[in-house]
Formats: C-alpha cells, sequence, structure tokens
C-alpha cells in the first residue's frame, strides 16, 4: 500500500450564507483518502467511529480504493461530531459544537498491510495520536507530511513541537505559521518553521492559493477563482490528499514535482468548495478534474515579450 492517513472521520453539521446542512459525512481522514483516491488505487485510513457511522459510506470509500480496515468502529459509542458556521466572506468560521465521542481514547491501529507505506499523511489530530501512528510503523516512509491547527498550539505546543520534529512536510494556514513561528513575515515564518524539523512547508492562503518552501526554492500556486464557493469545509484536508495522493502515485518526492502535486491539491480543493460536504469530491469523474488541473495551467502561464 502506496499511502497511509490517520485523520477524523465524521459527522459535520454545517451553515453557510447559502444554506444549512443537518448530520453529513465529514472528517479530515475522508476528505483526505476521497481526494487522494483520484491519484492512488490502493491505500488505507486509520480511525475511529461509532456504531452511528453509515455502512455504505465505508463501502463507497472502499469502492474508490480506501481499505478501511484500520477504521475501528467502537460498539454503542457515538461518532466525532463537529459543527461550524462561517461568516458571510466564507473565510472565517466559528466553530458551534465539537463532541470529541470516539475520538477522545484514539488509540490508532496500524494494520499489518499498512505498516510498510512509503507515504504517510497525518491528518489534524492531537499531536501525541499522529506521532503513535509514526512510531507504530514498520519502518521509517520515504514521506511523512502533517496537518495540524492553532488549537494545538494553544494547548499542547511541548508535544506539538515534537510530532513536528518528525515529519518531512507541515501543511498549515498563515495564521498558524504566524502562530508557531512568531513571526509575520511568512518568508521568516517558513525559516523558523524548517529549522524545526519538517524540510518543505506548505502554507496555504485559502482563496488565495498556497506557497511552497524548501531550500531557497519557493513556489506559489494560485487557487483558482470560482464564481460560487459553498462550503470550504474540508479544503485544506482535500488540498492535503491531492498533494499526497499525486506524490505517491508518481512516487517522485522532488522539488518539481511537488509544484505538480500542489496543482493536483488546488483543482481537487476547488471541486470540493463548490457542493456541501465531501459532494463536490464524490460527483466528479477524471476526466473533470484533469480539465481543472489545465485551467490551472492556463491560468498561470504566460511568455514574456523581448523588450526592445
Ligand atoms: P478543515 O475545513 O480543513 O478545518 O477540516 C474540516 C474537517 O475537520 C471537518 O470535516 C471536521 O469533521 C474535522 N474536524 C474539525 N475539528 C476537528 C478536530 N478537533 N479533530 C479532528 N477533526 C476535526
Amino acid at each position: 500500500m502506496r499511502l497511509i492517513t490517520v485523520g477524523s472521520v465524521a459527522f459535520d453539521a454545517i451553515e453557510t450564507p447559502f444554506g444549512k446542512t443537518d448530520k453529513i459525512v465529514g472528517g479530515a481522514g475522508t476528505f483526505i483518502t476521497l481526494s487522494a483516491s483520484f491519484f492512488v488505487k490502493s491505500q488505507g485510513i486509520i480511525s475511529v467511529v461509532g456504531d452511528d457511522f453509515p455502512t455504505d459510506t465505508l463501502e463507497f470509500m472502499n469502492s474508490r480504493g480506501i481499505n478501511t480496515s484500520g477504521i475501528q468502529i467502537k460498539e454503542g459509542e457515538k461518532t466525532f461530531f463537529w459543527s461550524g458556521k462561517y461568516h458571510n466572506d466564507m473565510n472565517s468560521r466559528d466553530t458551534l459544537i465539537t463532541e470529541l465521542n470516539v475520538l477522545e481514547h484514539f488509540d490508532p491501529i496500524v494494520p499489518e498491510a499498512f505498516s510498510q507505506a512509503d507515504y504517510v499523511m497525518l491528518g489534524n489530530l492531537t499531536p501525541q495520536v499522529q506521532r503513535q501512528v509514526i512510531e507504530r510503523m514498520a519502518k521509517r516512509p520515504k514521506l511523512i507530511a502533517m496537518d495540524t491547527m492553532n488549537f494545538w498550539m494553544d494547548i499542547a505546543m511541548d508535544d506539538l513541537r515534537e510530532t513536528i520534529s518528525m515529519v518531512d512536510v507541515l501543511i498549515i494556514n498563515d495564521e498558524e505559521a504566524r502562530q508557531l513561528s512568531k513571526e509575520y513575515s511568512l518568508l521568516k515564518a517558513s525559516k523558523i518553521i524548517r529549522a524545526m524539523g519538517p524540510k518543505i512547508l506548505i502554507i496555504k492562503k485559502g482563496e488565495h492559493g498556497a506557497l511552497l518552501f524548501h531550500e531557497n526554492h519557493v513556489f506559489f500556486a494560485p487557487a483558482l477563482p470560482l464564481e460560487e464557493v459553498f462550503d470550504p469545509t474540508g479544503a485544506g484536508d482535500t488540498f492535503a490528499g491531492g498533494f499526497m495522493g499525486y506524490l505517491a502515485a508518481t512516487d517522485d518526492i522532488s522539488f518539481e514535482n511537488m509544484k505538480r502535486a500542489i496543482i493536483a491539491g488546488s483543482a481537487l480543493a476547488s471541486f470540493s468548495v463548490e457542493k456541501f460536504g465531501t459532494t463536490g469530491l464524490t460527483e466528479i469523474t477524471e476526466s473533470d478534474m484533469e480539465k481543472r488541473m489545465q485551467q490551472f495551467v492556463s491560468l498561470t502561464n504566460f511568455e514574456m515579450n523581448q523588450l526592445a
């Protein structure tokens, strides 16, 4: 198995200026693996749900080549539930409810078949659980990427720094990069954060794209300008899933290939935000995705005329 992901598999209830959902399937692990499934045909997910989680969602994941044997199903317990409300600009949101339920005592199990994977994606969870997954692999993977959030910086900075020191790629947003580095300039922040361990840093800037830092190289990928954004939930996870899925499928971790992987992640994230929950990812075909990647190429491609 090329890629394994640890991340929440959840119920979400989302409110945006365009509408409101009851409990729908969400979770960082769900978005990451569905997104990666456009590139990798065999991958695994490590997570935990309650017995209230729909089996047809797990079956759908299986049909997309996602091995769910690493998802523990806890009898008599409830699935993690998160509810959020977006403001009018859709760039900011308030968390209304977080019910940890089965996530509270999550002890991740790495099935034997997953333990040799070369690519590992650590979705946003407690830094301790992320670390346990690394420690439970049979060998050091070729590339470990990690997402996190300001919440862990507020309450578990030492633990977080320990996990960050063990990974190759850190994927965070601009606000988180500033909080982690205590530096406003993202260029300066990128140096401080990479001195903490990860060789590669990706800073997401929402509708303003993403920056990729490695040694003294920087690459910028825009987000596709969209007429309608319905629900940004999971956009960052979808981006990370597309990025890691592309790298795992091509098995090439050069800086040049990471640029392509960033575009792959950005293309998938653009579909994800067009519909509520995971719907944007489940309704598209591989050819829709390829066309969208081409749109990114045309969006950014230009030639300079020679000055006379
Ligand atoms: P994002 O929009 O990238 O922040 O990801 C949203 C997804 O993360 C939702 O589907 C939630 O179910 C999930 N989520 C929200 N809070 C947490 C948390 N504390 N731990 C794990 N997953 C979470």
